[in-house]
């Protein structure tokens, strides 16, 4: 008969956790969240500092009444929900829903699901932690505040139904700032001449690239400076100047924080942020594999810390000795030094039992968790090995005045890289090795390209998760669904993995900077979050940081409502005639941005994209209408109406500037203007 009750978050933790602590205890799900603010209104008393009103979540009436069944027929009752705030805030919930402030009430954590941390954490049982309850219920409120009340602005101002969120507003914005460096970038032309050498001796072939003179380096602007070089070289014959041979270390990688846990899955396993933290709770909560039974196979999945357990050390540089020998082993446990501003003690992601190579389970996973338990565990097993060992040879030739130089890698010793690989590293400059300081030269050929610099990249997923942590928005637990939540509103969208804004995410873009300024940007977001840290370790009172927002915040929700123009998007009528039913058509704002819809909806439900023309503006290859469109996943561009029969096309906005060497489109480059014609690239200011 069991005396004692564990509530855990999930049916599948609670499979896991059975079997590690026998009949005595009776474990059970809470599915999640229990209690939370009601959806219906803001849920916070403000006129009575900022408290809140948590109701029980619709639906779960029924399951707690079944967990407080339970509760009655325990003496003691563990709540093991996960380890962080968010785990200890349901916590505390499901303390105040099944009354258990009179019951003797235990929280406990692990870090991982194995036999030793369950029981070591029935051995620790603890209190519930008000700090950590205390910074969630900040953050929580903190982002009800602000979703509730920015927005009915943008309700009012562009359209119902919209939403607006705090950390979700600063990664629109982030995406926005990217895209409008995009449009306003201009390319520079630049050269690069590249010789083509015999090594006369063995007739092996490489390219060595040209550096500039003796002296110093050059940058090859134009194709007049890289003719007048050519003609200067001609007959000049070239010579080995110098060889340097020297040994480099490539540092071995730390293992997976969330964040490059993400950041890796989505490079190499082409994940979602979203689909690699599923994958991973369920790698973390258990999997049944065969002849073990279900095991938690990685330990807690939302953790900055890149800290690993001296037994976990001890552990994996055994497996390393026995698998790969003793020079790959790397002892140093040194690198272990707490980083600064993470957290809390979580250890960094790693395999709890390492012995259990990828292969060996493989059949026990789908094919997903697979990928991902490859990775996590080999970055793990890599990040105790040894630094790899290049030799790099530099050779530097002169020809003339002039100086190219050409390198070559070669692996001395693979060390860690045996295990993880973070980049293909090609290999094809083979002939290099066979030069030496008598190596005669001979000219075979010389090869001069024109390039263009390149805009800053869109942010992917993992650049944006990257940029996220280095300006300390978020934490790990808010990455992935601040990416989701704002693809899942239709303000950015996704191609190719690049991340750009739709036409919908700019106009709330621009309505939230220009009037919220100063509380929704990348450094007060920031601050925001040291403030949370400080809550949790007890060094500020969590209502401290509502109280300190909200008036700044309501202030400028007052001015936005009272200053913004409704932007034209009441349904504007058009002259276009619907072609089913003889009505103007309206323009609407759609999830993608506008489109022409009728205004009989719903007796008449035509729709169809909106051909809006660039006014003043004819093509310059055969005199049509240029119009504004979108590609399927709703990024802007311009062509000309008659395509496909005329080919012209612009991501940029074009002008009724006509370019004064070529005649075609000038387009809008923010301080400039530049030529259409991927040939000209002419670029003038503006008048
Ligand atoms: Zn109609
Ligand atoms: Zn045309
Ligand atoms: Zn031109």
């Amino acid at each position: 008969m069991a005396k004692n009750l564990v509530i855990v978050e999930s049916p599948a933790k609670a499979k896991t956790i059975k079997k590690f602590l026998g009949p005595n205890y009776k474990i059970e799900a809470s599915m999640g969240h229990v209690r939370d603010l009601p959806k219906s209104q803001l849920g916070i008393d403000i006129e009575n500092d900022f408290e809140p009103k948590y109701i029980t979540i619709r639906g779960k009436g029924e399951l707690l009444a079944k967990l407080r069944k339970e509760v009655k027929k325990a003496t003691k009752v563990y709540l093991a929900t996960d380890p962080d705030r968010e785990g200890e805030a349901i916590s505390w919930h499901l303390l105040h829903s099944l009354k258990l402030e009179d019951k003797s009430t235990y929280r406990i954590t692990f870090n991982e699901i194995t036999k030793n941390a369950v029981k070591d954490s029935i051995k620790n049982a603890r209190e519930i932690d008000m700090n950590l309850v205390d910074a969630q219920q900040a953050r929580r409120l903190l982002d009800r505040v602000v979703g509730y009340k920015m927005s009915p602005v943008l309700w009012k101002k562009v359209r119902k139904g919209l939403s607006a969120g705090r950390v979700q507003s600063i990664t629109l914005k982030l995406i926005c700032d990217r895209e409008h460096e995009i449009n306003d970038f201009i390319p520079e032309e630049y050269w690069s001449l590249d010789a083509k050498l015999e090594i006369k001796e063995t007739k092996d072939i490489f390219t060595a690239k040209f550096y500039g003179t003796q002296d110093e380096k050059v940058e090859l602007k134009n194709e007049k400076q890289v003719k007048d070089i050519l003609e200067e070289l001609k007959g000049k014959s070239f010579k080995i100047a110098q060889i340097l041979e020297k040994e480099r270390k490539k540092k071995t990688v730390l293992p997976f924080t969330t964040s490059t846990l993400q950041q890796e899955a989505s490079k190499k396993l082409n994940f979602t942020a979203i689909k690699t933290m599923r994958i991973a709770q369920q790698l973390y909560e258990g999997i049944e594999i065969k002849d073990e039974g279900t095991i938690g196979l990685i330990t807690y999945l939302r953790t900055d810390s890149t800290r690993i357990s001296d037994e976990a050390h001890n552990n994996v540089i055994e497996y390393i000795i026995e698998h790969y020998g003793e020079t790959y082993a790397n002892r140093d446990h040194s690198q272990n030094k707490k980083k600064e501003g993470v957290q809390d003690a979580h250890e960094a992601i790693r395999p709890s039992y390492v012995h259990l190579s990828p292969d060996e389970i493989k059949g026990s996973l789908s094919r997903d968790q697979y990928k991902l338990y490859n990775l996590i565990w080999r970055r793990f097993v890599s990040s105790r090995m040894m630094p790899a060992i290049n030799i790099v040879k530099s050779v530097k030739i002169d020809a003339g005045n002039y100086r190219f130089t050409t390198a070559l890698t070669t692996q001395l010793f693979d060390g860690f890289l045996k295990v993880y690989k973070e980049d293909e590293e090609k290999e094809d400059k083979q002939s290099i090795s066979k030069l030496n300081d008598t190596s005669k030269l001979k000219k075979m050929e010389m090869l001069d390209e024109q390039h263009f610099t390149q805009h800053p990249p869109r942010y992917t997923e993992a650049s944006l998760v990257k940029t996220l942590e280095e300006n300390g928005v978020g934490r790990p637990s808010t990455y992935a669904p601040t990416i989701a939540t704002v693809m899942a509103r239709g303000y950015v969208s996704k191609e190719n993995k690049q991340l750009f804004p739709t036409e919908l995410g700019e106009i709330v873009n621009e309505m939230i900077s220009s009037y919220f300024d100063g509380v929704i940007d990348v450094t007060f977001t920031a601050s925001m979050e040291k403030q949370l840290d400080d809550v949790e370790i007890g060094a500020m009172e969590w209502k401290d940081v509502l109280r300190n927002f909200f008036p700044n915040f309501e202030k400028k929700v007052k001015i936005a409502e009272e200053e913004i123009e409704k932007i034209e998007l009441k349904d504007e009528e058009t002259d276009i005639i619907c072609e089913k039913c003889g009505r103007n058509m309206v323009i609407k704002m759609g999830r993608y941005g506008k489109f022409l819809a009728c205004p009989g909806f719903p007796d008449c439900r035509n729709a169809k994209p909106i051909l809006e023309k660039v006014e003043g503006v004819e093509c310059h290859k055969c005199g049509g209408e240029v119009l504004v469109k979108k590609t399927k996943k709703g990024r802007r561009y311009y062509g000309c109406e008659h395509n496909p029969e005329c080919d012209f096309m612009t991501w940029n906005l074009p002008t009724s500037v006509k370019c004064d060497k070529c005649n075609a489109i000038m387009v809008d480059k923010g301080k400039k203007l530049m030529c259409s014609n991927d040939e000209c690239k002419n670029v003038v200011s503006k008048e």
